[in-house]
């Protein structure tokens, strides 16, 4: 049976990047590499649309996250974290592991956090060294305004820190004209390469504020990793051949070009939308992200034992909700460029067997009829 996956990461590899990523492993004090990572390096700031350093990290992407703590805050220093799912309260965790005084801003799961909230408590709490925020909750499929929250916390003189680990490159973000001083993401969600790098941005008002950090840090230094960047060098041995993978996956992404990945990533995620709804499901996000659809299972439907009949019968990996949204909601991820809508029928068609085999009433074909229709409006 052919295994399909819809889960938020890792995504599926393109043959092209993994074709390279079986090549003779490039020797990391060659000229050849210092050529590959000065190309990286330009294409990511690109697809981060930011002026600023964009550094890779051998990390997965919490340890962009943690990087971007340890070099820029200090023990004591108050920050507000959005902590609306998952991931949101990875920050806290993260914060609280090197003495920060971090305060959550709680926000329900599945909804977006409201700027002007945001600004109310910055205001009356303040001061605050930074605030944290999540692009793209995997969690929950929600979609933070980063581009208000920016405004706010610069308006502020916080400096504003985005997981956009799932987001970037799926939906918009523009590091720079939204006042994002570090964004950070991971090889593995859009950028469609397997996981073991992480990129980070910093500003030049980030790098100020790094100068100050009281926090040690080593392997995650910035300023040793920017050093060794401005001369084509990684301060360790990178993940080379992931690196080779990244080179061509920022290529096909030029080729197609950011706007237009943007619109495939909505248009995946629009066609999905319609199939959920079709068969009388709720959508869990009120701000649905486009790297994801987050769906809520009906009353009597338990989404473990769904999960498990979609993946043993169709061979189709769709993912739980998770923490304790776990068997309540599940998540179909539409990450990555070279998604297809007719992949999405693929996902669609697996959720109406799985909910047909535990009971749920519907008509067959109706979530696939309306994705289908969505598909056809906008060819
Ligand atoms: C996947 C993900 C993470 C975790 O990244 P790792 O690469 O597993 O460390 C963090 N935040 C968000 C929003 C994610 O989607």
């Amino acid at each position: 049976m052919k295994a399909t996956n819809f889960a938020p990461g890792p995504t599926p590899v393109p043959d092209r990047v993994v074709q390279k990523m079986s090549e003779p492993v490039l020797t990391h004090r060659s000229s050849e590499f210092s050529d590959l990572l000065r190309q990286v390096t330009a294409d990511l700031k690109h697809v981060f649309q930011t002026k600023n350093d964009v550094l890779v990290l051998t990390a997965s992407g919490s340890g962009a996250m943690e990087a971007a703590v340890v070099n820029l805050l200090s023990p004591g220093d108050r920050v507000l974290a959005v902590c609306g799912g998952k991931f949101g309260g990875r920050w806290i965790e993260l914060c609280e592991t090197f003495g920060l005084d971090a305060l959550p801003f709680d926000v329900e799961w599945g909804r977006a956090a409201d700027p002007d909230e945001i600004d109310r408590v910055l205001e009356e709490k303040g001061p605050f060294e930074a605030v944290l925020a999540t692009h793209s909750e995997t969690s929950t499929g929600v979609l933070h305004d980063i581009k208000v929250l920016g405004r706010v916390a610069r308006s502020h003189g916080c400096y504003f820190i985005v997981d956009a680990i799932s987001g970037l490159g799926a939906n918009e973000l523009r590091t720079d004209d939204w006042h994002v001083d570090i964004a950070l993401t991971g090889s593995q969600k859009a950028l469609m390469i397997p996981p073991g790098l992480a990129f980070i941005s910093v500003s030049e008002r980030a790098w100020q504020g790094i100068e100050r950090s009281a926090l040690p840090s080593y392997y995650l230094n910035l300023k040793r990793a920017k050093d060794s960047f401005e001369k084509g060098l990684t301060p360790y041995t990178p993940a080379v051949s992931l690196l080779m993978g990244l080179a061509e996956s920022l290529g096909m992404m030029k080729e197609i070009g950011l706007e237009e990945i943007y619109r495939i990533h909505e248009r995946n995620a629009r066609v999905t939308r319609a199939g959920v709804a079709a068969l009388g499901l709720e959508l869990f996000a009120r701000r649905p992200s486009n790297v994801l659809t987050s769906v809520l299972m009906p009353p009597g439907i338990d989404g473990s034992a769904l999960l498990k009949t979609i993946k043993e019968d169709r061979g189709v990996t769709i993912a739980n909700g998770m923490e304790h949204y776990r068997g309540k909601a599940i998540r179909i991820a539409h990450l990555g460029y070279d998604i297809a809508p007719s992949d999405m029928l693929v996902a669609i068609s697996a959720l109406e067997h799985g909910l047909s085999r535990h009971g749920y009433e519907f008509e067959t074909g109706t979530g696939i009829a309306a994705a289908q229709r969505v598909i056809l409006e906008t060819s």
